[in-house]
């Protein structure tokens, strides 16, 4: 198949020819359809956040399954699924407690590894790294509890995006934040996560939702997603005071201003990935007076195989739209796509297979 490798941070993907083992125990080969372009994945590409390499990047897809490995059960070739890129151990205390996104036990994920510690990408003998996901690439292999089925007659395209942006979008608003009929919510950063947040929190009934960035051209999008008021960050950092400030970038400027945008009694929500460096500051006195919180949320503190069901219920019913957000293009302008990621233009761009 071809596939866009990562060899060296800071240098662009390479689509190359990559030869693909059949599935072992435990896990499904999948033919991709579409896979979205994340954020997340642009800062393994600039070396921001480390990942073992040569790789195969992608972690939002959805496509058809070719072939199950032994011992899997619940799910046959042929069958359309979108693409969990957090596999859980179903054991370990945080899973039996309900929340499988921080389970504890996925060294072999973080390493860019199968559950055996072998990869099933291959290219003139050398291994290739996987992302869980690996959705960069004409077909994948996964463990099979992260390919969650899903009814046919449903565009695959769309459906890459429930596989990161939107289940981290909702599930933050939904699942994290709890937001209720009326609170107020603001959303710095008007990407793709950020205006699946404003288009949740208007799933939630809240009152006002104000969606913050730099860019005048994402108003108008944030707007037709469901924002109240759309503003830039000086402009927010001034006048708006809110029960649930989400932030969906990730750098430190846009972490210290989320928490700038918590009115009294209310929360910050921190949804993009920071450096690992970044350190922010805040006034800690104002967190106690006004009992402010702080929490950070990771994939919408999601359990796919009962939240996954909810986003295709919530798209059939044309609660939860996603064309206006999508840029469609080919694996070969995967470069591109990151290119105009860095330049604050695309929303989603989503690779068509
Ligand atoms: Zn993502
Ligand atoms: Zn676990």
């Amino acid at each position: 198949m071809r596939a866009a490798i990562l060899y060296e941070p800071g240098e662009p993907l390479r689509v190359e020819e990559v030869e693909v083992d059949p599935p072992q125990a435990g896990e499904v080969a999948v033919r991709m359809a579409a896979s979205g372009v994340c954020h997340s994945d642009l800062h393994v590409v600039d070396g921001i956040h480390p990942h073992p390499r040569p790789a195969i990047l992608g972690h939002e897809g959805a496509g058809v399954v070719e072939a199950v490995g032994p011992g899997v059960t619940g799910i046959a070739a042929g069958d359309h699924v979108i693409l969990s890129w957090l596999p859980h151990c179903g054991r370990c205390r945080f899973c039996v407690a309900g929340r499988p996104n921080v389970c504890e036990s996925l060294a072999w994920s973080d390493a860019g590894l199968m559950m055996d510690g072998t990869t099933r990408f291959h290219r003139d003998g050398v291994a290739i790294h996987h992302s869980t996901t690996s959705s960069f690439g004409e077909r994948t292999v996964v463990p099979a509890q992260t390919a969650i089925p899903i009814d046919p007659s449903l565009p695959l395209a769309e459906m890459a995006l429930m596989g990161c942006a939107v289940m981290t979008a909702f599930g933050a608003v939904l699942n994290t934040a709890s937001v209720r009929p009326g609170d107020s919510v603001a959303v710095v950063g008007c990407g793709g996560v950020g205006l699946n947040i404003v288009q949740a929190a208007a799933v939630a009934g809240a009152g006002t939702i104000v969606a913050v960035d730099p860019s005048p051209a994402k108003h108008d999008l944030a707007r037709e997603m469901g924002a109240t008021r759309a503003c830039s960050p000086e402009e927010a950092a001034e006048s708006v005071r809110v029960d649930h400030s989400f932030e969906a970038v990730g750098p430190l400027a846009t972490i210290e201003l989320a928490i700038t945008l918590v009115g009294r009694g209310g929360q910050a929500i921190l949804v993009g990935m920071a450096p690992p460096d970044a350190r922010p500051s805040f006034d800690a006195l104002s967190l106690t007076m006004d009992e402010k919180a702080i929490r950070g949320c990771w994939y919408g503190s999601c359990r796919p195989q009962a939240d996954f069901p909810m986003l295709v219920s919530l798209y059939r019913a044309g609660r939860l739209r996603l064309d206006p957000l999508i840029q469609r293009c080919g694996l070969d302008d995967v470069n591109a796509a990151f290119d105009r990621m860095r330049r604050g233009e695309a929303v989603r761009s989503v690779i068509v297979y």
